[in-house]
């Protein structure tokens, strides 16, 4: 069970401005796509901590009313994604606590591989959990840690834990923004417009509130903020960069920097490397939206096959409870994504889409572009097979329900029914985003695991 908590998740931080909960609420608007399940702000004036969170999208845990009561010059927030099954709202973040040097809260987003090892360790000693969050070992660490101050309270837990983590800490006066040695998730520095910083899991957070990037925070990098300070450095681990390769294929939204670097153009590059694999001619290149479009507009540039929109997505569908029957969970599909029969009519079409996970998704839009007048549907997909679950901190599923581990590409051509599929390979993905050396996790697809 806590090996499936905190899963792909968005955090946030604001240092040193007035509206900080509400810097903070508009950021977490910007990386909602990072989680949808709950959302959490909290902040603090100097004196005390407020915390709200719930379950839900930003949107609707949040109202003017309720930012207003979340005074002060710093806050940290949080929107999280969770497999199905846990909907306490103890387990939406921040996690906030008390303890014997005051107040702290922390918003996390990555997997400790370790977890299980600390908490149980902890309960021995008689530590008492609320949530099934491995964030909450977190709270215990430094609670218990002898050192003095809340830095080294800090770096004392920081050592104990292993994973991925990508962590922002408040506490009354103070902030903290670290990243594991690893860097597997992103995290961002930038300046506010009018004083202050921010910290964020994606620039496109930095672009909404006019903040001005500075840089990453580096795998290892412990920074402090305190009050009119430039933001202090701690380099607490050496750095061992494994960046999640998934990040720019999947997860960050186009219009940030992740890891230095454009995720627009990396999705693009896929999408040239992809026209490289196995050429077909065709009538046009489509995409599955919205992740599949960078690259089926790359793979369209560099093939000369007209790039058409062949999918329309609904964006206004969010989680339905219509589920029980085949036909109602076909209905459930075509309400996100239907087709554009006056383009498709008649016509041989590559379709890009970014991943398969379980298959599902690639033969409903098989089937529902052959249903509506497609002759030939080649379905090319922008990384390489997912082979295996990741760990640190990308939802997926178990080994066996990955249909790539189970089944040779061509058995899945078969059973997503298209007229041919083909995956980058993993060389021409690293390619795809200037990988020059060996910075890259890509567990998912290669079963290789540092950890
Ligand atoms: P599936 O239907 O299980 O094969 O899922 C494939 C679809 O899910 C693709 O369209 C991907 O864009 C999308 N996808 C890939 N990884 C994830 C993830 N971790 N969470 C949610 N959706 C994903």
């Amino acid at each position: 069970m806590l090996e499936e908590m905190n899963e792909k998740c968005a955090v946030v931080g604001i240092f040193g401005h007035k509206e900080a909960s509400k810097l903070a609420y508009f950021s977490l608007h910007a990386l909602q796509h990072r989680g949808q399940e709950a959302a959490g702000i909290s902040s603090s004036d100097g004196e005390r901590l407020r915390t709200i969170k719930d379950r839900g999208l930003v949107m609707k845990v949040f109202n003017e009313q309720k930012l207003a009561t979340l005074s002060g010059n710093s806050a940290i927030g949080h929107t999280r994604y969770s497999t199905a099954g846990d909907d306490s709202i103890l387990d939406a973040q921040p996690v906030f606590a008390r303890y014997d040097l005051g107040e702290m809260a922390i918003v996390h987003n990555g997997n400790l591989t370790n977890a299980k090892e600390v908490r149980d360790a902890l309960i021995r000693k008689g530590a008492i959990f609320q949530t099934f969050m491995d964030t909450e070992n977190l709270i215990h660490l430094i609670a218990k840690s002898e050192k003095e101050k809340l830095l080294d309270r800090i770096v004392d837990a920081v050592q104990r834990i292993e994973g991925a983590f990508s962590l922002v800490f408040l506490s009354r006066t103070k902030m903290f923004a670290m990243r594991d040695r690893n860097g597997f998730r992103p995290l961002s520095l930038g300046r506010l417009p009018n004083g202050g910083y921010i910290v964020a899991s994606e620039t496109c957070a930095f672009d909404l509130v006019g903040a001005q990037f500075i840089r990453d925070v580096e795998p290892g990098e412990l920074l402090i903020f305190e009050p009119d300070k430039a933001p202090m450095s701690l380099q607490v681990f050496e750095p061992q960069p494994k960046k999640c390769i998934f990040e720019y294929v999947y997860f960050a939204r186009p219009d940030s920097r992740v890891f230095g670097q454009s995720v627009y153009q990396m999705r693009k590059n896929m999408g040239v490397e992809l026209a490289k694999v196995r050429p077909i001619e065709a009538d046009m290149v489509i995409a599955v939206p919205d992740g599949g479009v960078p690259s089926a507009i790359g793979y369209a540039q560099a093939s000369g096959i007209p790039y058409e929109m062949g999918i329309m997505r609904n964006h206004y569908i969010g989680r339905t409870f219509i589920e029980p029957t085949q036909e109602m969970r076909d209905l459930k599909v075509k309400m996100k994504l239907s087709p554009m029969t006056d383009v498709i009519k008649g016509k041989k079409i590559i379709v890009i889409d970014d991943s398969i996970v379980r298959g599902t998704t690639s033969r409903r839009i098989v089937k529902m572009l052959k249903e509506a007048g497609a002759t030939e549907v080649h379905m090319r997909i922008s990384s390489p097979p997912t082979t295996d679950p990741c760990f640190y901190g990308v939802d997926t599923p178990d080994k066996d329900k990955l249909i790539a581990a189970n089944m040779t590409v061509d058995k899945i051509c078969e059973f997503i029914e298209a007229d041919s599929l083909a995956y980058l390979d993993e060389n021409a993905l690293l390619r795809s985003v200037n990988s020059t050396d060996d910075h890259y996790c890509t567990a998912c697809f290669t079963g290789k695991y540092i950890i």
